[in-house]
């Protein structure tokens, strides 16, 4: 799926950053990103995905929105009370024309993951059934300091490997957009160009200071064997 000019001119900055180009963008134009999480604390990721061009953005998140989303920009003082993805979709639609934003339909095989959830829980769920289906997938954890993003190539140390073990959790703090931006970033990369993409990493965002290392897979961890064929 070639860029067509009008798109050219809406990606031109993105496209002369070294190394990205057309190729990832028309991989990012391709990619369906499912979002589990479309709350305040996702919304500047959400925004950042938008801006970035990915082609469609599937929203899972069958809550209302809460009154602790307006932390997020995304949601008006009106919206409280409303369907969160319908209230996000809403929001998103007038960023761009060239970006398709949905509930996440039931059983759709997204290219992607960002996974934003509120709860470890429901983060662990959603990480693992990503990793069992070898799709990359960026997970966002958050703590009363910042918080921290984990990237997760396909066959890296998994979430469960990569996990904060003091148990990040919510309320969010100061800086969680930060937090959120830098896992648009990622998962970004994990779409538009897979082949600079090293193994797994988690960076570390405490006080407005980051901090980056490499994933290390825990011994006896499922995620170390041998995907099944086909
Ligand atoms: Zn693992």
């Amino acid at each position: 799926m070639a860029l067509t000019e009008d798109r050219v001119a809406r990606w031109s900055r993105q496209l002369i950053v070294p190394g990205f180009g057309e190729a990832a963008q028309e991989r990012l134009q391709a990619a369906r990103v499912r979002v589990v999480g479309a709350d305040g604390v996702s919304s500047a990721a959400l925004v950042a995905l938008v801006q970035a061009g990915v082609g469609r953005l599937w929203l899972d998140d069958p809550e209302a929105v809460g009154p602790a989303d307006r932390a997020g920009w995304l949601f008006p003082p009106a919206s409280v009370g409303s369907d969160r993805a319908a209230a996000a979709r809403a929001a998103l639609a007038p960023l761009s024309a060239y970006v398709s934003v949905d509930a996440y339909p039931t059983g759709g095989v997204p290219d992607a993951t960002l996974v934003c959830a509120p709860s470890a829980a429901q983060a662990m769920a959603a990480a693992e059934a990503a990793r069992r289906a070898r799709i990359p997938h960026v997970v966002v954890e958050v703590d009363g300091d910042g918080g921290a993003v984990i990237s997760v190539p396909p066959g890296a140390p998994c979430y469960a490997c990569a996990r904060s073990a003091a148990g990040g959790g919510r309320p969010p703090a100061a800086g969680v957009a930060a937090l959120a931006s830098l896992a648009a970033v990622e998962l970004v990369q994990l779409v538009a160009t897979p082949e600079v993409v090293g193994a797994g990493r988690r960076i570390e965002l405490v006080r407005g200071m980051t901090s980056v290392r490499p994933t290390v897979r825990l011994a006896g961890c499922a995620c170390a064997e041998a995907p099944a064929q086909g």
